[in-house]
């Protein structure tokens, strides 16, 4: 199959199969950077389906990149809480403001330009000036590499490079519908070509497939080290009110409120009584130990935060998620 052949499958595919994303909406030019500068944000580590509501939300409080430039912080934090990964707002609004001083309040149209703003880096930009500019380009995202690492039979540490990915990504040619073009093959690999079990009967591409032909969809993958960490967690209850405290020891959650937290040891972890819990966070398992303490440590900028107005205060999931244990206990 020849690249326009394979183009065109994509593209028909793609136009009866699609799903409806909202900030897929048909809508100006310019609202489209903005849609597109947002949804990236938020997809980067993030699945679409948790994302959606966050973006309708978002978008109905932050319409657009003037607003952002000037939103405060709490606002900022309150429609991004639970999506996990803070700098992202963080780096969201900064974008926004040297969108407004460096380029005119324009979005730029160029990777060169794109790779200044805050929080964007290699995909992004291609993301962006696909998605948003529709120019000729197909970002390399998880799964993009899916498909290719698939249809090439990619099974060797080297084959499995991000260069030569980069290199392989030739076979999708291109279209002049650039932006739907790029949107359609991460959909196919987001609902087709899925990590387990991909549904090939249904695949347009499946003729140019060796992992089709072979029946053989192993992906290679070196083993990304899950490391394990060991906290201890300090609850300190006085009547229904817990001491939080704002995150500036730990470079996740940085500035976000947690339960006053210690690294410690395996061995001291093994020792600690008590309630136990497992949080994953990032490439990261943390193991928290939950210690009830009777008298109230000194920590410089805690406070006390009374369990029914929780959903008033800007909590990370991570946060929450202790609180579900510790009410329990
Ligand atoms: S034929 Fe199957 S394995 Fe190959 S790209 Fe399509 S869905 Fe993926």
């Amino acid at each position: 199959m020849n690249n326009r052949n394979i183009s065109n499958k994509i593209l028909h595919w793609y136009d009866n199969n699609k799903r409806i994303l909202p900030w897929r909406k048909n809508v100006s030019k310019k609202q489209k950077q903005y849609f597109t500068l947002v949804s990236e944000f938020m997809l980067q580590q993030t699945q679409v389906k948790t994302v959606i509501p966050y973006f309708i939300n978002f978008i109905k409080k932050i319409p657009d990149l003037n607003n952002l430039s000037k939103v405060n912080d709490a606002k900022l934090m309150k429609c991004w809480e639970g999506l996990g990964y803070y700098s992202r707002a963080r780096n969201l609004k900064k974008t926004a403001r040297k969108i407004i001083s460096n380029f005119g309040g324009v979005l730029p149209s160029n990777i060169d330009d794109l790779k200044t703003l805050p929080g964007i880096g290699e995909y992004t930009s291609k993301a962006i000036m696909a998605i948003g500019f529709n120019k000729p380009i197909v970002p390399l995202d998880g799964n993009v590499e899916r498909i290719l690492k698939r249809v090439f039979y990619l099974k060797k540490e080297i084959e499995n490079s991000k260069n030569n990915l980069n290199k392989k990504i030739s076979f999708f040619g291109t279209s002049q519908r650039s932006s739907d073009y790029a949107q359609a093959i991460m959909e196919i690999g987001a609902l087709i070509c899925k990590p387990v079990k991909p549904l090939c009967e249904s695949c347009p591409i499946s003729k140019s497939c060796l992992s089709y032909k072979k029946n053989d969809f192993e992906i290679f993958s070196k083993n990304k080290f899950n490391k394990i960490k060991y906290f201890e967690a300090e609850i300190y209850k006085d009547k229904d009110k817990y001491l939080l405290v704002k995150n500036d020891k730990f470079k996740f959650l940085r500035n976000l409120l947690i339960f006053p937290m210690r690294e410690v040891e395996k061995k001291k972890f093994k020792s600690t009584q008590g309630k136990k819990i497992n949080i994953k966070m990032s490439n990261m398992e943390m193991k928290i130990a939950l210690n009830k303490k009777i008298k109230k440590t000194k920590i410089k900028n805690s406070f006390l935060l009374d369990e029914s107005n929780i959903n008033s205060f800007i909590l990370p999931s991570f946060t929450k998620r202790i609180f579900k244990s510790v009410s329990k206990y």
